[in-house]
């Protein structure tokens, strides 16, 4: 069917769980909804083991997202599989969204576009990701138990990170390119005591070293310019994370990380486009906190609806 004569009364950008969660809650108040994603499962594909999804104690990412898009698909909702390129406002207050191969009309947007942790940009780092890299402490921490590791930052997340895995791995090298760590006070007095924690300063990690698995790291010292190599079986790279707003950076208010900016209700700073999840301003970005944010984004785009259509 040629969706793009439709007049949808919401579109969806995004299908990780915040996206899925909002589909399901548009679809099940009846509302013309559809998905337009890049992929399905969004972060949540990388994730291996979810052990806080309440209700289940243990579940792959790619399980969970397989269940969530069933139950979106099992409600009638299509999710196409696209990149959204370009949204402008129709002068009946409706939008059009534009993908790679198509365009789309609707009465109101979800912005459920998620973010990319930040890469170091290093070869193998793709390739290794899974495999002994990650991005996640809280979440994959517990496959390095009794193994070295090693945590790149020298922020919050950084410091939160070297802190849960001090207490999992067997040692931890914490690796910041400034001579000084700008995590809260609190945060870096936890990890200095530490006997398992060797803080390296003004250092780079610059070529990571595995076949099927991650093996070692080459580091250098930014200020004597010295290598040294560390056998690590896990890197956490906690440098920040990378909004993906560029697309509807014109339309919404987005704070100076590019986070688009919401109120309780999922509203943004533009009438008719709600946002959810990790894209947003939102300081904890999990699973179940954009699940819940995707709910409320779509039953406060049904209520603006209604209110359009007078039936509020
Ligand atoms: C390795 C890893 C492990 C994790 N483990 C856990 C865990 O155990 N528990 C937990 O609670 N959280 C975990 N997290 C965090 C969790 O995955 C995120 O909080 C969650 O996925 C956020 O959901 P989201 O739908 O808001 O965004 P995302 O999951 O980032 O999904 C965004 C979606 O939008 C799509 N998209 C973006 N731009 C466009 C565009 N222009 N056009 C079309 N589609 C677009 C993307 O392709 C993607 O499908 C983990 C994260 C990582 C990286």
């Amino acid at each position: 069917m040629d969706l793009s004569i439709f007049m949808f009364d919401t579109i969806i950008i995004g299908a990780g769980p915040t996206g899925l969660t909002a589909a399901m809650y548009a679809a099940r108040r009846m509302m013309k909804t559809l998905v337009i994603s890049k992929d399905i499962g969004g972060q949540v594909i990388l994730a291996s083991d979810i052990k806080n999804y309440p209700g289940v104690e243990l579940i792959k990412g790619f399980d969970l997202t397989n269940k969530m898009s069933q139950q979106v698909k099992a409600l009638g909702v299509e999710i196409k599989i696209d990149e959204v390129k370009k949204i402008t406002k129709n002068r009946d207050d409706s939008f059009l969204i534009e993908t790679n191969s198509n365009s789309y009309s609707t009465k109101t947007i979800i912005i459920a576009m998620g973010l990319s942790p930040k890469q170091l940009n290093l070869a193998k780092e793709n390739e290794l990701t899974g495999r002994g890299i990650s991005y996640c402490a809280n979440c994959d921490g517990p496959l390095f138990k009794g193994k070295n590791v090693a945590v790149v930052g020298g922020g919050n997340t950084a410091l939160d990170s070297a802190e849960v895995m001090s207490k999992i791995a067997s040692k931890v090298y914490l690796i910041y390119r400034k001579a000084q760590l700008r995590a809260f006070e609190d945060f870096v007095l936890a990890v200095k005591n530490k006997s398992n924690v060797e803080i390296i300063l003004n250092s780079e990690v610059y070529e990571i070293v595995g076949g099927s698995k991650l093996e070692r790291l080459k580091i250098i010292d930014n200020i004597s310019k010295i290598s040294r190599e560390l056998e690590v079986d896990g890197l956490f790279i906690e440098i920040g994370y990378q909004p993906k707003t560029e697309v509807v950076a014109n339309l919404v208010e987005t704070d100076s990380l590019g986070q688009v900016v919401v109120d309780l209700s999922g509203k943004t700073s533009r009438e008719g486009i709600f946002a959810a999840g990790d894209v947003t301003q939102v300081e904890f970005k999990q699973i179940v906190i954009g699940c819940g944010q995707g709910a409320v984004a779509a039953l406060s785009a049904y209520k603006y609806l209604q209110a359009k259509n007078g039936s509020a």
